[in-house]
């Protein structure tokens, strides 16, 4: 996930937003405002307003089901660009959030909220589409590829150590590892 601001006039934003501006201003800010026209544009293109006020993207991949927007070369989370270009700067160490639990979901203004790195784990943890039984001994399970992609999720996207992943689905950490560093189940 990206950390840093989705594009270089929108550092220029965020000095005119904190006040911090000079004699450039506006020149800049034409060049800024621009900037923004077309991409808060860009970005709600796509999107939908469902009655209980989320403003939905589609879903570019299975990942997370997040949604993707590309700005200038690169591609963003779209709930982050939207914080971004609506809000403000996202401060160092905290991500945006949902009220909503729907990662797709864009609305700015009244779903998305900033929070640290342990409400954003817990919050990752919780959007998992699958819900390991515990307390269940399997040690030659065959597990589903559903639960091979939601381990993959919980390493990569949440940050969990393969040792947390393993007690959640009652099998080894080299198994964990070995599924996190696609040496098997490949096809997954
Ligand atoms: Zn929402």
């Amino acid at each position: 996930m990206p950390k840093r601001p989705i594009a270089i006039a929108l550092i220029i934003w965020y000095n005119i937003c904190m006040n911090n501006t000079n004699d450039n201003t506006p020149y800049i800010t034409r060049i800024v405002e621009d900037f923004l026209v077309r991409t808060r544009a860009k970005l709600l293109a796509h999107a939908t307003r469902l009655d209980n006020g989320c403003l939905i993207v589609q879903p570019t991949s299975a990942r997370g089901g997040y949604g993707r927007v590309t700005i200038g070369s690169r591609t963003y989370a779209a709930h982050r660009a939207a914080w971004e270009l609506f809000v403000g700067p996202i401060p160092d160490g905290l991500y945006v959030l949902h009220r909503c639990d729907t990662p797709n979901c864009i609305n700015w203004n009244g779903c998305l909220f900033l929070g640290d790195n342990s409400a954003n784990v817990q919050d990752c943890i919780s959007k998992g589409r699958f819900n390991p039984r515990r307390g269940e001994r399997h040690p030659r399970a065959i597990l589903t590829d559903a639960q091979v992609i939601e381990i993959r999720r919980l390493s990569k996207e949440c940050g969990l150590s393969n040792a947390e992943i393993a007690r959640r689905f009652n099998i080894s950490a080299t198994a964990i590892s070995k599924i996190v560093g696609n040496r098997t189940r490949k096809t997954v």
